[in-house]
């Protein structure tokens, strides 16, 4: 048989790069094209149906049946004028991708005849069959409806010839079944709960959104090679492979100039997602061979992660064209560098304050002192759901490996804002002082402009960065809105308790400006211990932490324990973003998907060792030995084949050893399945069957060092990663 990887090979050889036209000169003149924004709504709504759809956006507003009519139609006359035949209602399942199910607009008519239509009701509600999608025991396939419902504040956009209406997805019971409706649930109590601090400062201010850049990493490999490693497309990883020679330790790749041919799929690429209304704004290299990674300029948050879901799934289809696959993996290498997504975070107000950037006045500064240390504050009360948020199979290679953000979650500063903190920590505001300007020489200054200290400490899991605060532990492949209802919700319980602390102190006949600070200055000390200046890799640190009581949990099933605490339970309750039973339901899909991920790897790898790694060792072990045969015929002394015994040997040793493991690894794996308990299954998946991966893995290296180049079946590291 031809072996699969020198034919992958000659195709990446034989590769040409396709000519990419942006669709016009200036990005300003296509950018949105694709989407029904406001803009377009304005052209194509009557003023009172485009009054409603705004104000459903701003406040929040339901939207009359009549004039869901009206947008209905009006985005069927604009999407047929760009040639589209079908409409979806595009929904977040907790599958972790994006799920749509495509209508034609076009209906039959009494007379034999055809009619484009598409109705309000169409536009508002579906009913997708979604027995199949994960529910958590939610939805007994008895009652298996599942309604997607549409969310006008995230405009409908075209996707090749379908227009796709961004919904969220509920159980027939009303319970969430997706990651919008929490997410958009906690954005409405953090912005209530930031409201009603802003007016401790700003009586003006009416609303306060959160706003999100996402920089998405990601790595590219041709697809040819793609093909030839069943585990990469199995499983999104590799899950043999010894580290290519030269990888990334000379840091030739960070910033480095683009290859040619990822070139013109960036370009490609990022002119569909412009498009779409995806303000991509950065491109470069990453830190490995072939990563690399991409930024959009940030949005408001639920805008911002549709945009994120949709270009993730974009930027697959687009490589498609351009012979690569995109892997969006957390780890597809062992060895080197795996891929995040940054969440870069932050608070906004309607008049266009950002409440995380220091301001001019002293006051100002104590406005931005409250929304700062009750973010940390909030982090410091609940790292561990944070910790949860963020958890995945995938993931766990990152966390908890010798890698990006560390398990344990804490937060940095930077120097300056540090000592800030401390000056106010230890400063002594008595009760006594009762003169705004003694007040207000307890506030250090802070300059306006603080440095962006990204590039200082990128071992921090949380870390600010002059003007927003940049969750650095999310995975590549995650859908943000997971940590990010949990970011939102945790500093909006902050805030109401900020709140009612103030005003405690205030009631008591403490003037405003002063309970403020006071109320400040408790909360510095008491999260003090989440902060977290130093190197977050280091072996010092982990001690550090413990010694601080800080918590490191490094596998999924156990991080996961934190959505059923007590504390989450209060916290969910008294905000209802999540119902017990919607709690309890993602903690099981949680478990479930961690489990059968790990299952799946496992088969992957007892296939592939048996079917193509163990052949191909003894292919070569047999040519070796018919060697040795030969040199003993011709009466040769044994030191001319001391080499090939050698090796012979090795191979057998190896083979056996990875025989042996495999066996046990299936065996184990029937145990675990047999665990009733899913979180105990999870937990077993991870101690008694992921733990067979490394050993067998090794052994499996080891062959491919000793193997013939020309014998060897699976595509190697140096070509997956240099070969473009
Ligand atoms: P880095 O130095 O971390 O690589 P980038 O410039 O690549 O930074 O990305 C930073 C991201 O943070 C961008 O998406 C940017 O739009 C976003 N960002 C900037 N200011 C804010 C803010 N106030 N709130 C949220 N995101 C922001
Ligand atoms: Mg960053």
């Amino acid at each position: 048989m031809p072996n699969i990887r020198f034919k992958a090979l000659q195709d990446v050889l034989n590769r040409t790069i396709p000519e990419v036209k942006p669709p016009a000169a200036k990005i300003s003149d296509y950018f949105g094209a694709n989407v029904f924004d406001k803009k377009k709504m304005k052209e194509y709504l009557s003023t009172e149906a485009y009054q409603g759809i705004v104000n459903s956006i701003e406040k929040g507003e339901a939207i009359p049946r009549d004039l869901a009519e009206q947008i209905a139609s009006a985005m069927k006359s604009w999407a047929l004028g760009k040639g589209a035949t079908h409409y979806t209602h595009w929904f977040q399942p907790l599958t972790g991708t994006t799920a749509e199910k495509h209508d034609a607009f076009f209906e039959s008519t009494a007379d034999g005849g055809a009619i484009e239509r598409f109705s309000g009701d169409a536009l508002s509600q579906q009913e997708p069959d979604a027995s199949s999608f994960p529910s958590g025991g939610i939805r007994n396939t008895f009652e298996a409806r599942g309604y997607t419902a549409w969310d006008p504040s995230s405009p409908a956009f075209l996707m090749a010839r379908t227009l796709c209406i961004p919904t969220v997805f509920v159980s027939y019971t009303g319970e969430a079944l997706d990651y919008k409706v929490p997410l958009l649930k906690a954005l409405s109590v953090l912005d209530k709960a930031a409201v009603d601090v802003c007016h401790y400062f700003d009586k003006g201010i009416e609303k306060v959104n959160a706003s999100l850049g996402l920089e998405q990493e990601y790595f590219l490999v041709d697809i040819a090679l793609f093909n030839a490693r069943p585990d990469l497309y199995l499983t999104g990883r590799t899950l043999f492979g010894h580290i290519s020679a030269k990888n990334q330790q000379l840091e030739d790749h960070y910033f480095g100039s683009i290859p040619e041919r990822v070139y013109a799929y960036m370009q490609d690429m990022e002119a569909e997602a412009l498009l779409l209304g995806i303000p991509l704004k950065t491109r470069h290299n990453e830190v490995a061979p072939s990563q690399f990674e991409c930024a959009p300029i940030y949005e408001e948050i639920n805008l911002a992660i549709d945009h994120n879901q949709l270009l993730m799934d974009l930027m697959d289809r687009v490589a498609r064209r351009h012979n690569f696959k995109v892997l969006l993996h957390e780890k597809p290498y062992a060895g080197i560098n795996g891929s995040g997504k940054h969440n870069n975070w932050s608070l906004i107000t309607n008049t266009g304050k950002n409440l995380l950037s220091p301001g001019k006045t002293p006051k100002n500064n104590l406005m931005f002192l409250a929304f700062f240390v009750n973010t940390i504050k909030a982090v410091h009360e609940h790292a561990d759901l944070l910790r949860a948020s963020i958890a995945s199979v995938n993931n766990d290679h990152r966390l908890g490996a010798n890698e990006a953000p560390p398990a344990i979650i804490s937060i940095f500063l930077g120097s300056q804002l540090n000592d800030v903190l401390d000056e106010i920590e230890t400063s002594r505001i008595s009760k006594k002082i009762k003169e705004d300007n003694l007040l207000w020489q307890g506030i250090p200054k802070i300059p306006q402009i603080l440095p962006d200290n990204t590039d200082r400490n990128r071992t921090s899991p949380f870390a600010f960065t002059g003007n927003k605060f940049e969750l650095r532990a999310v995975g590549s492949s995650a859908n943000s809105a997971s940590p990010m209802t949990i970011l939102n919700l945790i500093v909006a319980e902050q805030l109401r308790k900020f709140k009612y602390d103030v005003d405690k102190l205030i009631k008591k006949g403490e003037k405003k400006d002063l309970a403020l600070l006071i109320v400040i200055k408790k909360y510095i000390k008491e999260s003090k211990n989440i902060r977290f200046e130093g190197n977050g890799y280091s072996e010092e640190w982990e001690k550090e932490a413990e010694r601080r009581g800080l918590a490191n949990i490094k596998t999924t099933p156990k991080a996961l324990d934190a959505f059923l605490a007590e504390k989450a339970e209060i916290l969910f309750a008294e905000t209802g973003v999540f119902t017990p039973r919607e709690a309890h339901a993602r903690h099981e899909i949680l478990l479930d998907s961690f489990y059968k991920k790990l299952q799946i790897e496992a088969r992957v790898m007892g296939e592939l060792v048996q079917n193509v790694i163990i052949p191909a060792a003894i292919a070569y072990q047999t040519k070796l030995i018919n060697n040795v045969k030969g040199l003993k015929d011709l009466g040769l002394p044994a030191s001319t084949y001391e080499a090939q015994l050698d090796i012979i040997t090795k191979i057998a040793e190896h083979v056996n050893f990875i025989k042996t493991n495999v066996d046990q690894m299936v065996d184990a794996r029937k145990t675990a399945n047999a665990v009733e308990d899913i979180r105990q299954r999870a937990i077993d998946y991870d101690d008694k069957v992921k733990s067979f991966f490394a050993p067998i893995r090794y052994r499996v290296d080891k062959l491919e060092q000793l193997v013939d180049d020309g014998m060897w079946p699976l595509p190697k590291f140096r070509e997956l990663l240099f070969l473009k």
